[in-house]
């Protein structure tokens, strides 16, 4: 009998453990959390902050569920090493997990700048449930909060504590909010929304330093600007989780690196979602993650699998916005053909007839246009026209 042992039990690793499961009906599928919660929504998190949502509702699948598919559930079991040559996971609590194939789904974590203060007590970087509790912690006891970092994360993070009550600063060291996601003028308006609902949000800074003594009170910035905190979220970024592949002697980059059939450098191990590399690229959303993980469950039930990237389309998730964005936005090279109508705008970057960048502002009704326009490059007649979007090509077909 196989036995699979999936270490990691995000997104990722949950969906790809209930994939083997029901592919490899003989096999032995473990699945190792270092959590201690049951599987989880980590994208709902930012909905569980703003107290949309309560916990249990974050909970994807219960115990009786996995059992029910055949996947024995281990949570609070952080893989400590990897004995490739043995086939042999060893937890933090010196428990071994011998196995036959291991995919490694162990995700990222949230960046820590490693700014002086950045391990007071009350500085919280965001990736999990245990964060966001500490976060809801620090809510309940009230006073200011900072959050540093201005992209989707952080702006879900802000409008969250303020929903809580918090008096919220973002600091954010571009001159406009998301511009990972957004151009110039989608960021500019959707900063004046933000603070329109009373989020102070401060472009160009430059954070120095956390102060504090038993726990923070304050962020310094370069021009000596004091801002008062009793919470800081740092929203910065994420790093893949690569400690135990690089140990275990696996080959790593940024992430793990596989091929496409997610095979890492070890044919026996597989590794799928936000650790993994391909081709040099990393993912950092939920999509791709789980495409990946049916394709690792493919590949281990002996099928040809091979993924490849789609074009990425994020929405940022705060209540009372519609902010949709996909593909390049404004590269050099494409030619950008807006619209702007009151608070509405939609931007979109052509190169020659091909759509390859949209950002959609105020009202989103149209993504799933703009996305297939984009994900399958097909030319377009008119771009002044398609930028009406989908009512046009309708009328005109
Ligand atoms: C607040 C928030 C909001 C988000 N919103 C969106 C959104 O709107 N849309 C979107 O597409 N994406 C969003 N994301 C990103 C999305 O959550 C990730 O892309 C997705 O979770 C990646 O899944 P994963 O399984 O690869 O990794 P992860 O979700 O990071 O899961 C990895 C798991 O592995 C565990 N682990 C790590 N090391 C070990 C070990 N040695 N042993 C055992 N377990 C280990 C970790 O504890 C973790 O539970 C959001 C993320 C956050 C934090």
């Amino acid at each position: 009998m196989t036995r699979v042992l999936v270490i990691g039990a995000g997104p990722a690793g949950t969906r790809c453990a209930l994939g083997v499961a029901k592919r490899l009906p003989g096999a032995t599928v473990t699945l190792a959390g270092a959590e201690p919660a049951l599987p989880y929504d980590r994208v709902a998190l930012s909905r569980y902050v703003a107290g949309a949502v309560e916990q249990e509702a974050l909970i994807t699948h219960s115990l009786a569920d996995l059992s029910a598919a055949g996947v024995e559930f281990r949570a609070g079991t952080p893989v400590a090493s990897l004995d490739l040559p043995a086939r042999r996971a060893v937890t933090a609590s010196g428990k071994a997990l011998d196995y036959d194939r291991c995919v490694l789904a162990t995700g990222s974590r949230a960046v820590r700048l490693p700014l002086p203060g950045a391990d007071l007590p009350g500085v919280v970087p965001w990736r999990d449930l245990a964060e966001s509790r500490a976060m809801l912690r620090a809510a309940r006891e009230g006073g200011p909060a900072v959050v540093i970092g201005g992209g989707l994360l952080g702006l879900e993070a802000a409008a969250g504590l303020a929903a809580r009550g918090m008096k919220v600063t973002v600091l954010h060291a571009v001159g406009w909010p998301m511009e990972r996601q957004l151009c110039t003028d989608s960021g500019a308006l959707l900063a004046d929304r933000l603070r329109g609902r009373g989020l102070k949000l401060l472009m160009n800074a430059k954070t120095e330093a956390i102060e504090g003594g038993d726990r923070v009170d304050a962020v310094r910035l370069a021009d000596g600007t004091r801002i008062p905190a009793r919470l800081v979220v740092m929203a910065v970024g994420v790093r893949p989780n690569t400690d135990l592949a690089r140990a275990s002697g696996l080959t790593v980059g940024r992430g793990v690196v596989v091929d496409a059939s997610m095979r890492t450098s070890d044919p026996r191990v597989l590794a799928v979602g936000e650790c993994a590399e391909l081709d040099g690229r990393l993912i950092g959303l939920v999509a791709p993650a789980l495409e990946q993980a049916d394709f690792a469950a493919a590949t281990l039930a002996g099928e040809a699998a091979s993924w490849a990237p789609r074009a990425d389309a994020a929405a940022l998730k705060v209540s009372g916005t519609a902010v949709w964005s996909a593909g390049e936005v404004a590269p050099a090279d494409a030619e950008a053909v807006t619209l702007r109508a009151g608070e509405t705008y939609r931007g979109l970057w052509w190169r020659g007839s091909r759509l390859v960048g949209a950002v959609l502002y105020g009202d989103v009704a149209e993504s799933a246009f703009f996305l297939r326009l984009i994900a399958t490059g097909e030319a377009v007649a008119s771009r002044a026209e398609a930028a009406l979007g989908s009512a046009w090509v309708k009328d005109a077909a």
